[in-house]
């Protein structure tokens, strides 16, 4: 078993591959679809993409051409933030299956409990209800193994655990060295919600720091690999994206251990980018 095929364990018996492939801003078309094949040639079992992203499409043909049975990849899609009324779920699920031509997904997610451009300044409790309600017939119907929430704080989850009848599987959260959003996080974990690493590289944004660059040498490896690596070790799963396949390998060849000294030093690591954050995710 390599950590491509190790897998977490979610809260309904559902067992989820380590390391997601990240696909968000992959034009769809050739690239999309030559990165989602060569991540999974490479070994890769777990792909992450979204409504919004655009590439469904190209993602489903990459995962349903790659000759490797449907039950051993791990798919997760997206309900778009901006979809806040029940009657809008369905048809965007919907839409979602027949743009990946797959018949079961593996997670689905709703992307935020704020449309984007209310991002972090408005509560929409009575509305995430209701979305969540039709997340939960599409769990029960059987066509989706396993429901969650994104970029959900730690009211928007409580909203959801006061009143629902499914418990949220996972909260995919922006979480990289330096911005773990510890109140979210340990509130999520608290409730059995695994938790997904977006951005685990920063966007690219961690690459370049002297200080992590250092730690990386000491361990022989790169930057790139020692946060996703962190992830890791904190018990969350990380979703790098990469469209390079000497990225797409590198960041799955992440068998090494970071010392609990230098957990701690990652750990207690200052915020690079601050005002990257909106208010819900510090
Ligand atoms: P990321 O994984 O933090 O960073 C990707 C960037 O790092 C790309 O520019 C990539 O380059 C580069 N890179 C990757 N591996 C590298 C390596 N080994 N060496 C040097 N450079 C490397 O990016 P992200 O897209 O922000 O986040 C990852 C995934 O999280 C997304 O794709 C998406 O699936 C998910 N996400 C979810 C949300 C949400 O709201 N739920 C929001 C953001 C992201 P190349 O592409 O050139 O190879």
């Amino acid at each position: 078993m390599t950590i491509l095929t190790d897998t977490y364990t979610l809260n309904n018996g559902v067992r989820i591959p380590k390391i997601g492939f990240g696909t968000w801003q992959i034009p769809d078309g050739e690239v999309a679809y030559d990165s989602v094949r060569m991540a999974l040639e490479s070994g890769y079992r777990h792909v992450d993409t979204a409504y919004v992203y655009g590439n469904e499409r190209s993602v489903g043909r990459a995962i349903r051409e790659s000759g490797i049975d449907r039950d051993e990849i791990f798919v997760t899609s997206k309900l778009p933030a901006e979809v806040k009324q029940a009657d809008e779920v369905l048809p965007h699920f919907e839409q979602t299956m027949e743009n990946l031509g797959l018949d079961t997904l593996d997670l689905y997610l709703i992307h935020a409990p704020w449309p984007w451009n209310h991002a972090g300044t408005m509560r929409m409790d009575d509305e995430n209800l209701a979305v969540w309600g039709e997340m939960e017939k599409l769990y029960r119907s059987g066509r989706v193994r396993a429901i969650g929430v994104s970029n959900f704080d730690d009211h928007d989850l409580k909203n959801i655990l006061d009143h629902c009848e499914v418990t949220p599987a996972a909260n995919q959260m922006q979480y990289y060295i330096g911005a773990t959003e510890p109140r979210n996080r340990t509130f999520s974990q608290s409730h059995g919600l695994l938790i997904e690493a977006y951005s685990p590289l920063a966007t690219g944004g961690l690459l370049s720091n002297p200080e992590l660059q250092a730690m990386a040498e000491k361990y022989g490896v790169s930057t790139a690999q020692l946060a996703i690596r962190f992830c890791l070790q904190n018990g969350v799963l990380p979703l790098p994206k990469a469209t390079h396949r000497e990225h797409i390998e590198a960041n799955a060849q992440v068998d090494f251990t970071i010392e609990n000294a230098d957990m701690t030093t990652l750990n207690g690591f200052a915020d690079q980018d601050p005002d990257r954050h909106n208010p819900s995710q510090r």
